[in-house]
């Protein structure tokens, strides 16, 4: 490929982006959507299967009340109506690793309707349309193996395993998102971000992207201003938040060389590439008629009984903008200041540092400084930089107790990133800790006086600013292990002269 791909500029100058989201999220329910099989991860393969998830003959399905209960949840921290009748509905489609041959899922009558998110970007509110909530089962897992890439291309044999097969998943869909413009990368995130903390908050899965358990597909189109909405492509499986923009912003620049070249834009679904961060084609895409959808003869409706779902209501969590505002007022914050919080993705992070023990102050101040720099030179998420809260706090502590200087202990911190343990084990293992001990620290002040009797006799004088070159000598030769203010208040000392 040797196109030249226009500026993302020029892109939001002269078309519309249409986005919207389709998110899929497994909950953690013991066990599965419609049998008694365990969920937990890592069984050695298809030995959490029985005749239902396996969809052997005269299997009979019945649905899980917590996960039921689970997706009610979801619909009402969403702001949606709850449907006090609904089925399940058979989409048929052949893939190996949906034994069934047909997906349980809901079409036209979904368990939650007509709700919505609101999310901050850039500090500014935007309320995004949730049109649907509902409840399916996820599929098997294929392993092609042989191959370089383990994709079925070049691959030798493909195996199946069907312990996922069956497991309760929830699918949230917004309605189009129009009018984001140059921002529609930023919204798609803040949308997933917000949904994220929104589902965690409420228990219901481990919400880990890395790991599948949130998994989003992102619809993306472009049109001239006034004109009808573009054809839009689904970019599948994208797992990561940054991923999330990443996808969009590229699709957008795609498409916007397509149709400058006189292109057409195809209706198909596309692959996200973490590695190049552009969209590869997949397989065009289905319209729902190719699913010759129909209720699920299998199961009886679902019917909740509207006094639990008001039970289930007054009993939701505090919801993540509410608690984000609690906590800015107790951490005493500018908008702007929690702000910078929540573009890090850093909320929890800093209120599990304050769990631990440490100030709000240090605790933003490691998150937001140290540990976000380099969780940005090494383009992963903050929360996945390698250090966890607890070690953050047991780092300020160790600066509190005077053990280390902050050189010293953004030294250490860059070792526990590099997983080599506690700030106290590193500190101890590489010999870090704050020369305290007056008598050698002396002997270094003295030894630099000694070395420099010009700059010495200056500070004497009163020209108590040329002791910075004293102090500069005395952390030279202790390797920068002692701390600065303690050795300048040692060298006026013993040059006896007044701080
Ligand atoms: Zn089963």
């Amino acid at each position: 490929m040797t196109t030249t791909l226009p500026a993302y500029d020029e892109v939001v100058a002269r078309y519309e982006p249409v986005i919207g989201l389709e998110t899929h999220v497994e909950l953690g329910t013991n066990t599965k959507m419609f049998c008694g099989c365990p969920t937990d991860f890592g069984g050695a393969p298809n030995t959490r299967v029985c005749p239902v998830c396996l969809g052997l003959p005269g299997s009979l399905p019945v649905a899980n009340r917590v996960a039921v209960e689970a997706t009610i949840r979801i619909g009402l921290a969403l702001n949606c109506s709850i449907a006090e009748w609904c089925r399940f509905a058979r989409k048929n489609y052949y893939y190996p690793d949906m034994p069934k041959n047909y997906q349980i899922s809901q079409y036209d009558e979904p368990l939650c309707v007509d709700g919505y998110l609101d999310v901050e970007v850039d500090g500014e509110p935007v309320r995004i349309s949730i049109e649907r909530v509902h409840m399916e089962e996820d599929t098997g897992k294929t392993l092609h193996v042989g191959g370089a890439t383990g994709r079925i291309h070049g691959a030798t044999e493909s195996l199946v395993d069907y312990n996922r097969a069956g497991i309760p998943l929830v699918e949230i869909v917004t309605k189009p998102i129009p009018g984001a413009g140059a921002m529609a990368p930023e919204v798609a995130r803040a949308y997933v971000t917000e949904l994220r903390d929104v589902l965690r908050s409420l228990g219901v899965s481990d919400v880990r992207m890395e790991e599948g358990s949130l998994r989003c597909d992102v619809n993306t189109s472009l049109n001239l201003p006034g004109e009808q909405w573009g054809t839009r492509t689904e970019t599948k499986n994208v797992n990561s938040l940054r991923s999330v923009e990443r996808a969009v912003r590229s699709e957008m620049i795609r498409q916007a060389s397509v149709l400058e070249g006189g292109g057409r834009i195809t209706q198909e679904t596309r692959h996200f590439h973490e590695d190049t961060g552009d969209t590869t084609s997949g397989r065009s895409k289905e319209t729902a008629t190719d699913y010759r959808y129909f209720p699920e003869p299998d199961l009886v409706p679902v019917a909740p009984d509207p006094t639990w779902v008001a039970e289930l209501k007054a009993a939701l969590p505090e919801l993540p903008r509410l608690h984000r505002r609690r906590l800015q007022q107790e951490w005493g914050l500018s908008d702007l200041d929690m702000q910078s919080i929540l573009n890090a993705g850093a909320v929890e992070l800093i209120e599990a540092t304050i769990a631990a023990g440490a100030t709000p102050t240090a605790a933003r101040k490691w998150w937001l400084g140290e540990l976000s720099r380099r969780a940005n030179e090494a383009g992963v998420e903050l929360a996945d930089i390698g250090a966890t809260p607890e070690q953050v706090a047991e780092l300020q502590g160790l600066v509190d107790a005077g053990k280390l200087t902050d050189k010293l202990a953004r030294t250490v911190l860059e070792h526990v990133v590099a997983g080599e343990g506690s700030p106290a084990k590193i500190m101890a293992d590489r010999n870090l800790e704050v020369v305290s001990d007056t008598g050698a620290l002396t002997a270094a002040v003295d030894e630099a006086i000694a070395a420099n009797p010009a700059i010495a006799d200056k500070v004497r004088g009163g020209k108590v600013a040329a002791a910075g070159a004293l102090v500069g000598a005395v952390m030279k030769t202790t390797r920068g292990q002692a701390d600065a203010k303690t050795v300048r208040e040692l060298i006026l000392e013993r040059l006896g002269v007044q701080g």
